[in-house]
């Protein structure tokens, strides 16, 4: 006889509740989870071989997956609210992104507003906005945290790739990633609960791209 064995990835629910799903805009149950990878014998999970990770939270009605700030997620806010929040984070993170190394680089600025137009569907920011932004956060003086607080339940992990993305894209704009940008790039990934190897994996996703 011969056997059979393998491992399996097994989501193990470790808590439930009730939340408001943006998918089906309605409150929901949902289910709290964690993912494992499992021996299995002849297809059968016999003991676990690596950690708890992935903790997410899955909606029982559509299954979408979300990270688990989502159970945060406050109804009274409007799509139209969250659309402008999320598009006044983004100009704030990436403008913090152009102050990162001390200097306003035109090539940077031109990146924002570029970068800016195909995240949000064509929507502007011109240099003058731009310029604008820059002076305000000087006076503000906030965190990248700070920015991101209200918008940062709303976001799903494709947002915070997005985000990422974005803000790499700037801090090379001018040839080189500064130490002092890839400190904010880390920072903003610490804020949006990315862990370091995700954040390295997005980013060597991109790096490959550009070289081909
Ligand atoms: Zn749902």
């Amino acid at each position: 006889m011969f056997i059979l064995f393998g491992t399996k990835g097994r989501a193990i629910e470790t808590d439930s509740g009730q939340f408001h799903c943006p998918n089906c805009n309605i409150k929901e149950e949902y289910g709290k989870k964690y993912v494992q990878d499992w021996f299995t014998l002849f297809f059968i999970p016999i003991f676990p071989i690596s950690g708890k990770k992935n903790d997410h939270i899955e909606c029982r009605k559509c299954e979408s997956i979300y990270h688990t700030d989502v159970i945060e997620y406050k109804p009274a806010i409007s799509d139209e609210e969250m659309e402008s929040e999320y598009e006044k984070a983004l100009k704030n993170v990436l403008c913090l992104m152009i102050l990162a190394d001390k200097k306003v680089e035109e090539e940077e600025i031109s990146t924002v507003s570029n970068i800016y137009n195909k995240l949000t569907n064509d929507k502007k920011f011109t240099k003058n906005q731009i310029d604008k932004n820059i002076t305000q956060l000087k006076k503000d003086k906030k965190t990248v945290n700070q920015y991101l607080k209200k918008i940062k339940p709303y976001l799903n992990s494709g947002h915070r790739e997005l985000i990422i993305k974005a803000m790499y894209f700037v801090a090379s704009s001018d040839g080189h990633l500064d130490k002092k940008e890839g400190e904010l790039l880390m920072k903003t990934a610490n804020v949006l609960e990315m862990t370091s190897a995700h954040v390295k994996g997005v980013l060597a996703e991109l790096d490959k791209k550009n070289n081909n």
